[in-house]
C-alpha cells in the first residue's frame, strides 16, 4: 500500500514513531494507503522548522510570496484531473464535484491571497499636526491551520493561503479522513522549491497531531474549521495563553421559501443546497421553512426533483450522490433518521442504506432523505446530521420564519427565497446567520467576511478578514511638530 508522508523542512518523511494509520476510499470501504500516525514529537519537529524559517519569509518582499504562490496555483491547475480523483477516492464525493468545485477552488484559494497582498493599502492618521501614526502589520510567526475532511484541499488552502501570504510560517495537518490531496499538495510545494520549514503538513489524529499543534507554544494562532465540539476545546486550551484563534464550525441552516419566491429556482436550488456532496458541506441546508401556502407545491417539486438524483459509484461521471465519509459517519446519520421517525417525522422519501453494484458494494451510500412532521425544537432539527437529510417545517408569516430561522445554537448560513426586495432585506437582517444568500445558495466572492454567529464559529475568513487574522497590528506615532 502506498505510504504518505509528513512534509516537514521541506522533506517528506515517515512520523517519528513509524505508525502509520489505513486510509479508507469511503466509496469501497477498502483501505488503499497509510497515512503518518504523527505524535507531538513530529509536531516539534515541524515547529522546529518552520520558527527557522521564520525570519526570512517574514522578511520577503510580497512579490515574492505572491510568485511562490502563484506557481502553486499553476501547477494545481496542471494537476486538476489527477488531484480531483486522489479527492474522489478520499471522500466518496462525485467526480464531477472534485472537478467543478473542490480542486479549481483550491488553485483560486492560492491566487486570490497571492495577488490579495499585492493590493493592500496600510492604515495613517494624522494628528492634529502634532503626529503621523501610521499601522503596521506584522506576520504571527508560527501558526497552526487545522481542517476538515468535507472539502479537504478547497479547505486546507484556504487557510494555508492567507497565512503564508501574510508572511508566516505554517504547521499544517489536514483531516485523518481525507489526507491525499494535501499530501500531493506537499509533492507540489517540494517541485517549485518553496523554501525549507515554510509549510510543515503533519498527518494524524486531530486529538494526538492536532492537539500537539494547537498546545505548542511557539504556535502563536490556530486557525480550525471542523465541529463545533472540537472548535470549543481547541479555544478552551488557547484561551490561558491568548493564543489567537479563529473557529469556523458547525451549521443547521435555514433554507427560508416565501411564497413570492420562482419556485421552479428555488427548488432547483434546494435540492443542490441540501444535497450537494451528500449533505456534508457545511452550508448546506438541512432545514427548509415554507410558507403555508405554497408548502404543498414546493414539496412535491422538491420531492420529485430530489427522486430524480442520480446515487452511485462516485467516479461516474453524472452521479449526483456519491458515499458518505465512513461507517462511523453513516451509522450516525442513520441513527438520526431512527430519531426523526421516533420524534414524530414522517420520511416522504430516502430514510436508508443503499447498496451500489460493482465495485462499491462495500461502501457507504445513503439516499437523499426528505423529512416532514417535526417540531422545531426535537433533535433532529437542532443538532448537525450533516449528512443528505433535510427536514421540512411550515410557516404563517415572516415573523414565525424569522423566528425558526433563528430557533437554533448555530448561526452559520441562510438562504431566503422571495420576490420581494423589502422582504429579503428584512429578513436577512432578522436572521442571526454570518451568511444569508437571498435567491440563492452557495453563490461564493473570496473577498467577503466568511463565518458564523453563536455555536456556528468565532472570527470571520476571506479576503481582509483573514490577511487580518494572521497579522498583529502595531500603532507607531511619530511625532511631528515641535
Ligand atoms: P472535526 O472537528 O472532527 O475535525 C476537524 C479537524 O480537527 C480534523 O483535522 C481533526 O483531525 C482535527 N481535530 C480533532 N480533534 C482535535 C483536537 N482535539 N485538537 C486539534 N485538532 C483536532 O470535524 P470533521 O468531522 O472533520 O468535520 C465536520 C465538521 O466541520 C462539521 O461540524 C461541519 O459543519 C464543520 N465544517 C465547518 C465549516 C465552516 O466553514 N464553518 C466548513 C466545513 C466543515
Amino acid at each position: 500500500m502506498e505510504k504518505l508522508l509528513n512534509y516537514i523542512d521541506g522533506e517528506l518523511q515517515e512520523p517519528v514513531s513509524g505508525n502509520f494509520i489505513e486510509n479508507i476510499n469511503p466509496a469501497t470501504g477498502e483501505a488503499y494507503a497509510l497515512i503518518p500516525d504523527s505524535d507531538e514529537n513530529d509536531v516539534n519537529l515541524a515547529v522546529e522548522a518552520a520558527n527557522k524559517a521564520s525570519e526570512s519569509w517574514s522578511t520577503t518582499t510580497v512579490q515574492e510570496r505572491s510568485e511562490w504562490m502563484l506557481k502553486i496555483a499553476e501547477i494545481i491547475d496542471a494537476n486538476a484531473d489527477t488531484l480531483a480523483l486522489v479527492e474522489t477516492n478520499d471522500t466518496g464525493k462525485p467526480i464531477n464535484l472534485s472537478k467543478t468545485v473542490d480542486i479549481p477552488r483550491a488553485a483560486a484559494n492560492m491566487r486570490f491571497f497571492a495577488t490579495a497582498i499585492l493590493h493592500t493599502t496600510d492604515n495613517a492618521h494624522i494628528t492634529n499636526q502634532q503626529a503621523i501614526n501610521y499601522t503596521k502589520r506584522h506576520p504571527l510567526g508560527v501558526v497552526g491551520c487545522i481542517s476538515p475532511w468535507n472539502l479537504p484541499l478547497y479547505l486546507f488552502t484556504w487557510k494555508i493561503a492567507p497565512a503564508l501570504a501574510t508572511g508566516n510560517t505554517v504547521i499544517a495537518k489536514p483531516s485523518e479522513l481525507t489526507p491525499a490531496t494535501a499530501f500531493l499538495f506537499s509533492k507540489i510545494c517540494k517541485e517549485v522549491g518553496l523554501p525549507k520549514g515554510v509549510l510543515n503538513i503533519v498527518h494524524g489524529y486531530g486529538d494526538k497531531a492536532g492537539a500537539a499543534i494547537v498546545s505548542h507554544e511557539d504556535v502563536n494562532a490556530i486557525s480550525f474549521t471542523g465541529g463545533t465540539a472540537t472548535g470549543s476545546k481547541i479555544a478552551s486550551v488557547c484561551a490561558p495563553s491568548f493564543k489567537k484563534v479563529s473557529l469556523e464550525l458547525g451549521g443547521k441552516n435555514p433554507f427560508v421559501v416565501f411564497d413570492d419566491c420562482n419556485l421552479e429556482n428555488t427548488v432547483e436550488t434546494a435540492v443542490r443546497a441540501s444535497f450537494s456532496n451528500q449533505g456534508q458541506i457545511c452550508l448546506c441546508g438541512s432545514r427548509i421553512l415554507v410558507h403555508e401556502s405554497c408548502y404543498e407545491s414546493f414539496k412535491n417539486a422538491f420531492l420529485a426533483k430530489t427522486k430524480e438524483l442520480k446515487i452511485g459509484d462516485p467516479l461516474v461521471p453524472f452521479i449526483d450522490v456519491g458515499a458518505v465519509i465512513s461507517n462511523n459517519h453513516s451509522e450516525k446519520i442513520l441513527s438520526y433518521i431512527d430519531l426523526a421517525i421516533k420524534e414524530g417525522g414522517k420520511i416522504l422519501t430516502g430514510g436508508n442504506k443503499t447498496q451500489v453494484e460493482g465495485r462499491c458494494t462495500k461502501g457507504n451510500f445513503i439516499t437523499p432523505t426528505i423529512i416532514e412532521n417535526l417540531s422545531a425544537n426535537c433533535r433532529v432539527n437542532q443538532e448537525e446530521i450533516f449528512g443528505p437529510v433535510v427536514s421540512l417545517m411550515k410557516f404563517k408569516d415572516e415573523k414565525e420564519a424569522i423566528t425558526l430561522a433563528n430557533d437554533s445554537k448555530y448561526g452559520l448560513a441562510a438562504s431566503v427565497w422571495t420576490n420581494d426586495i423589502n422582504k429579503a432585506n428584512r429578513v436577512s437582517s432578522a436572521i442571526k446567520c454570518g451568511i444569508v444568500w437571498v435567491n440563492c445558495w452557495m453563490l461564493r466572492d473570496l473577498r467577503t467576511p466568511f463565518g458564523g454567529m453563536k455555536q456556528s464559529g468565532l472570527g470571520r475568513e476571506g479576503g481582509e478578514e483573514a490577511l487580518r487574522f494572521f497579522t498583529e497590528p502595531q500603532n507607531i506615532c511619530i511625532q511631528t511638530g515641535s
